[in-house]
């Protein structure tokens, strides 16, 4: 197989990256929408894929498309090895055993996973689930559906004005009675960063198990899971420039060892009759069917892509993005920005006065700029902040200050237009 294409990332000088030619990596980011430069500014929903990518994924089509696991001949060892490549790969750039990687379509899938292999056999009436109140609904609903079947309790982990999880009210929460606690690592709607190492370390000496949700994490900062410890970190590929429907759920060994099959089917199993079947070993034990092979391609592409640029540098070059975008947002009358975290990635809510998010996000549309707007799967969050909507701008690396500086003058039009 041929190797995916490095990322063409240049590096000019050890610690600086030419931004431009990142940017033109992206094909997608040239087009033009209502006859207008496209401004993407949607990233935290999706993140747009580098040629490196596309032409990965293109790559296993033309070249070696095979199932895996499954075929002895030289197309399917090759598949196979690609798509082990990735859980290599991925668990390289996480910091954690590739053995303890389930690949899977990405959060939702990974979260439930944790949800009915891990939560559903153990817990029952008198356990407590702890969950933070900016979680996404995809780390709020699985439990409800585990509390809703074992009886057990939700306890909400409850945030301050400017974002942050109230630490004193949580060290309170964590009472005998909670057994697992889920938490994001970055907000989607905040950007908050949740300070997950202590967090992680508050709860298990409680002999509390700790899910982090890590969607919005691993695409934009260096994150070593081994270091954070926790019991369960999930991630989508999608967000990190890798195609829909990957992405995956890492575990601690113990617990996969002792977790049942959540789906049953093909390439989970080691032998199968009618009167019992041996399943197969973690982590092939959760991946029954056939995956998403050429997504995994591409997602191994990506975490080339990123790791060529470095994601300190990405973290870096977000935070001057956020910096400006924030400036710019605040120096606006009758802008409100929800969420200040003092630890806050590029993701940027905001209320206008007088404006529905909806409207200012269609006519920002008009202008060429795709922001998102509405409740961003998180409507406790915003039940807390006492809003129906808001929009949410939220950048990338290969955004640049002067898209910042289109978006806003767009902004001053529309909220012209709107009276
Ligand atoms: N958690 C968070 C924090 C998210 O931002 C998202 C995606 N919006 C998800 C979970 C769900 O990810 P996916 O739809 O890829 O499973």
């Amino acid at each position: 197989m041929n190797a995916p294409r490095a990322a063409s990332a240049p590096q000019e000088a050890p610690g600086a990256v030419d931004w431009a030619r990142v940017r033109a990596d992206f094909p997608l980011l040239h087009r033009a929408v209502h006859d207008k430069p496209l401004i993407y500014f949607d990233n935290a929903n999706t993140a747009q894929k580098p040629t490196a990518v596309i032409e990965a994924v293109d790559g296993y089509y033309r070249r070696f498309n095979a199932n895996v696991s499954r075929a002895v001949h030289q197309l399917g060892t090759e598949a196979t090895e690609a798509y082990e490549g990735a859980r290599k790969r991925l668990a390289r750039l996480l910091n954690v055993r590739a053995d303890e990687l389930v690949l899977c379509s990405g959060t939702t899938f990974a979260i439930n996973l944790v949800a009915y292999s891990w939560a559903l056999p153990r817990l029952g009436p008198g356990d407590t689930i702890l969950v933070s109140r900016m979680e996404h609904h995809a780390n709020i609903v699985p439990w409800q559906l585990v509390a809703e079947r074992t009886g057990a309790a939700i306890r909400v982990a409850e945030i301050h004005e400017d974002g942050t999880l109230d630490r004193e009210a949580l060290a309170r929460a964590m009472t005998p009675d909670v057994r697992l606690f889920a938490v994001a690592h970055v907000s989607n709607l905040l950007g908050t960063v949740n300070p997950v190492r202590e967090l992680c370390r508050e709860a298990r000496r409680r002999g509390i198990v700790t899910v982090v949700d890590g969607s919005q994490a691993v695409p934009h900062r260096p994150v070593d899971v081994a270091a954070i410890g926790c019991d369960f970190y999930a991630f989508t590929g999608h967000k990190m420039l890798g195609p829909t429907g990957t992405g995956a759920l890492w575990a601690r060994r113990e617990h996969l060892e002792t977790m049942p099959p959540f789906i049953g089917g093909g390439e989970m199993i080691r032998e199968v009759s009618f009167e019992g079947t041996v399943y197969n070993d973690p982590p092939h034990r959760f991946e029954a069917g056939t995956p998403n092979i050429a997504g995994f391609v591409g997602l191994t592409a990506a975490a080339d892509y990123l790791d060529a640029i470095g994601l300190e540098r990405i973290e870096a070059r977000e935070a001057e993005l956020l910096a400006h975008l924030t400036e710019a947002l605040d120096a606006e009358d009758g802008v409100r920005i929800l969420g200040r975290a003092p630890d806050k990635a590029a993701v940027v809510s905001f209320l206008v006065d007088g404006a529905h998010a909806h409207d200012l996000a269609t006519l920002l549309d008009l202008e060429g700029v795709a922001i998102r707007s509405g409740q961003h799967c998180a409507h406790p969050l915003l039940q807390f902040y006492g809003v129906a909507a808001t929009c949410r701008a939220s950048l990338a690396f290969y955004n640049t200050h002067e898209e910042i500086d289109a978006f806003m003058a767009a902004l001053r039009k529309v909220r012209r237009l709107l009276g």
